[in-house]
């Protein structure tokens, strides 16, 4: 009998959408896999030499459960030039993944009963791991018509003397929005009055901006004692299978994280740190042409989906992903399928167009469904006509 904490976990809708779609190309169809928030692009030389280097080096131990101490300094280096943020290496703890900085930060700051505030749209994980950690998780919503943010005043009725923290993502998966600094200033005005909220800023779209300038949380100096800052260097440098992340967080919660993470899994990965330090230490420029080529694609695609009836879209200014509300589509019948909602669309659009997408209910937002474009130009076209042809 498997216990309770599993059987209320929901399944990752992200990953278990790309094993779908992985099962069905292993079946022989061929399905154009738009569902998974991953980089197309090959790792950068210079930081695959990084690791190469690493084995040469023979880094093959345990590291120290929070990460090497010259990666840790390389971080705290990275949040002052791109984040304006201070950051000592005490501050500072590594992981295997953004994800499991976001699930020690819950695991050690949540009390059964505490309550998570979640801006939808808002990342899978985020309220599977409240749950996790035994909280309740209340979502604020939003819609494509105010670009998918939330406003000050939502913040406040939503906040309770239960409220231990909110978590933001901007750039957003699935929206592509941005918070302005000026947006994070008036959401913070009101975090200000609530001294026991923490503050998770989920930073890991940073460098995939199309224009509008980053602005990190934990920059508002009267938050920074309670804001948790997570990036890492799976979707900037295309590393998502090499799983590093990490934190920058007031002293006590890193701390906290580290005997956390050592009883779980120890150190991150000893290769893949050493790269880190070369992911992180580099210029901007190096990666830029990730980016325009990311860039190069959202337009496209708004272009394409744009031509589709029926699909409400926003312009997103970050990240590789797009959230059209479909809600048109609901209560419709096509080529006999009832479609009541948008888990029933994006099955339709998988079982029919053989195209991979996200129900939106997974991210708190049952009117939409997401749209990776992290990939190829001729997929995302192949892809788009044929969601077109189901449509029409
Ligand atoms: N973060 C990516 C996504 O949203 C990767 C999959 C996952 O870990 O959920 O698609």
């Amino acid at each position: 009998m498997l216990s309770d904490r599993i059987n209320s976990l929901p399944a990752s809708a992200t990953l278990a959408m790309a094993a779908k779609a992985r099962e069905l190309k292993t079946q022989g169809i061929n399905i154009i896999g738009l569902s998974l928030g991953e980089p197309d692009f090959n790792t950068p030389e210079f930081i695959k030499e990084a690791a190469i280097q690493a084995v040469k080096d023979n880094y093959n131990s345990y590291s120290p459960v929070d990460g090497y101490a010259d990666l840790k300094v390389a971080i705290c280096e990275k949040f002052r030039r791109d984040n304006g943020l201070d950051y000592q290496p005490s501050q500072v703890v590594v992981s295997t993944g953004a994800k499991q900085s976001i699930a020690n930060v819950c695991m050690v700051l949540l009390n059964p009963g505490d309550e998570v505030l979640l801006p939808a749209p808002y990342w899978v994980s985020y309220s599977a791991i409240a749950t996790l950690a035994e909280s309740k998780s209340t979502i604020i919503p939003s819609s494509i018509e105010n670009d998918f943010k939330i406003t000050p005043e939502q913040l406040e009725a939503a906040i309770s003397p239960k409220t231990k923290l909110v978590m933001f993502n901007s750039p957003n998966n699935p929206s592509g929005t941005i918070y302005t600094e000026e947006e994070f200033r008036a959401l913070g005005k009101v975090l200000k009055k609530y001294p026991e909220v923490y503050i998770l800023s989920d930073e890991i779209y940073e460098h995939i901006n199309y224009g509008t300038p980053h602005f990190s949380i934990a920059s508002i100096s009267d938050l920074y004692d309670r804001t948790i800052t997570v990036n890492g260097v799976a979707k900037a440098f295309a590393m998502t299978g090499w799983r590093i992340g990490y934190i920058g967080a007031p002293e006590w919660i890193a701390k906290a994280c580290n005997k956390m993470q050592g009883q779980i899994t120890s150190g991150a990965n000893c290769i893949a740190q050493r790269a880190t330090i070369a992911a992180v230490s580099a210029p901007y420029s190096k990666i830029q042409y990730m980016v325009d080529e990311f860039n190069k694609r959202r337009d496209l695609i708004l272009k394409l989906l744009s031509e589709i009836p029926g699909f409400k879209l926003n312009e997103p200014q970050g990240a590789f992903y797009v959230f059209p509300d479909v809600s048109s589509y609901f209560g419709k019948k096509i080529h006999g399928n009832n479609i009541e909602n948008a888990n029933d669309f994006a099955l339709f659009l998988l079982e029919r167009a053989h195209v991979a997408t996200v129900t939106g209910e997974a991210f708190g937002n049952p009117k939409c469904i997401r749209i990776s474009y992290a990939a190829n130009e001729d997929d995302i076209k192949s892809a788009v006509k044929r969601i077109k042809k189901l449509l029409s």
